[in-house]
């Protein structure tokens, strides 16, 4: 048995090797990104420890003074990057920033519409029968919104009739949950808006994917399409701490001031609410130029993929208008296997759902999909000739079937020059130097 001291330098010791094995490694997960030192900075101090229930300036607790202030600047400095009304940076998380949505525009055994988990869909929005947020613990009925297999996008025709068809039934869909985490196209909002409004229903959007390119002004703006009610997540495209945060207009703004606290959270990870204040000033300052070098390197990597023979989707589109891209690599294996082996090569992408692949019997555990997301690469400062090199490597392991010690070994000489948070005020500290303080 180890000692409670031999635990505690074993837990450090796989935290460092962590830190380790990412200074060498591709990260191309599409949720994923890196904040900058300052951010990092912000996250350990003492904020982490405090409790201010409450909205900022009538909190519940005495000790608030410059919690307050920070909290005001962050939904200030938020309001600024997406032209919003209202803000409320207090979910913890996107799942905990959808839950605020139903919480504050839905009832149990209401009608909400969204993208089916294969079609890009998250667990968030998923029904009871699969245990997602939603059905399982909302209480919601949910419908699917038909997704355009060729386009990657909502289908227009065939979501407006299915609408109409729930209306018939009496079952109006009351929220309309637009966005996924595959989401490579904008998605038809505005064609969509009057026909959901005309029945009662609520325009939700999911912005956890894109929150940063919606920001960085790259991508579809929701709450001028439509959008009644925008969730996010601040740590994907957008490169802030793990947090949350929900958008909408003055007029919702008691509801969703409610359906947050006393509903959704008592602390609200004070800590993550400052850094999301640093990444708000860093956002207003390199958001454009770092954003549109995600939307040019992710169509690069597309390209890139295509040219050596891998079934980028979504060709006849350039691939992508965001940071993600989704291939089709039935031809090479499943995406389970796939995703395992190019861990191997230190190459970290994810197995996805292709949105045919569970009438073609396909499992998540072993999809017919990868999704591989260029938000981080680019953060370390990488452009389209690194988007190259990234598909060369790929390539290596997944059809060259070249020894993955060998191209591990070149995975490490590549990542060497990217060892920087770019798009910051300040980068003295590596982007994953592990920082010890004991
Ligand atoms: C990632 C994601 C979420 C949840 O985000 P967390 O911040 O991890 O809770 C919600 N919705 C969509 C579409 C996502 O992709």
């Amino acid at each position: 048995m180890a000692t409670p001291h031999e635990e505690y330098i074993n837990a450090f010791g796989l935290l460092q090797q962590h830190h380790k094995w990412f200074q060498e490694s591709i990260p191309l997960i599409a949720s994923e990104n890196i904040p900058s030192p300052a951010v990092r900075e912000a996250l350990c101090t003492d904020f982490g420890n405090r409790y201010a229930e409450g909205w900022p300036g009538e909190r519940v607790y005495a000790g608030c003074r410059f919690i307050d202030q920070i909290e005001f600047k962050c939904i200030e400095l938020m309001k600024k990057l997406f032209d919003a009304e209202f803000v409320d940076v207090r979910p913890i998380s996107g799942v905990v920033a959808n839950l605020v949505v139903y919480a504050a525009f839905t009832e149990p055994g209401d009608t909400m519409m969204a993208l089916s988990i294969p079609c890009g869909g998250h667990i968030t929005t998923g029904k009871k029968e699969l245990g997602g947020t939603a059905g399982a613990v909302r209480g919601l009925i949910v419908e699917y919104l038909p997704l355009d297999y060729k386009e990657l996008s909502i289908d227009v025709d065939k979501a407006k009739s299915r609408i109409n068809e729930l209306a018939s039934k009496n079952r109006p869909p009351k929220l309309v949950m637009f966005g996924a985490s595959v989401f490579p196209f904008p998605h038809p909002i505005k064609e969509l808006t009057e026909t959901i409004h005309s029945m009662g229903g609520t325009v939700g959007y999911d912005a956890a994917h894109v929150a940063g390119l919606i920001a960085g002004g790259q991508f579809q703006d929701p709450l001028r399409e439509g959008a009644d009610i925008v969730s996010l997540s601040t740590h994907k495209t957008f490169f802030g701490p793990q947090h949350g945060g929900v958008l909408s207009w003055e007029k919702y703004a008691d509801k969703v001031k409610r359906a947050t606290f006393p509903g959704m959270v008592s602390n609200h990870h004070l800590h993550a609410v400052a850094g999301l204040t640093i990444a708000c000033t860093e956002m207003l300052e390199y958001g454009r130029e770092y954003t549109s070098q995600i939307v040019r390197n992710a169509k690069a990597l597309g390209q890139a993929l295509f040219e050596r023979g891998f079934n980028v989707l979504a060709e006849h589109k350039g691939f992508t208008q965001s940071h993600v891209i989704l291939i089709d690599i039935t031809k090479h294996g499943d995406g389970g296997t796939i995703e395992e082996t190019l861990e191997k090569a230190n190459i970290i992408i994810n197995r996805n759902l292709l949105p045919w692949d569970i009438k073609e019997g396909r499992h998540f555990m072993h999809p017919g999909g990868i999704r591989l997301g260029v938000s981080e690469v680019t953060r370390l400062g990488m452009k389209e000739p690194e988007m190259n090199e990234i598909a060369k490597l790929v390539k290596r392991v997944i059809i060259d079937k070249e020894s993955l010690e060998k191209v591990k070994t070149d995975v490490a000489e590549f990542r060497k020059d990217y060892q920087k948070v770019h798009y910051c005020f300040e980068n003295a500290t590596e982007a994953y130097k592990y920082v010890r303080i004991r």
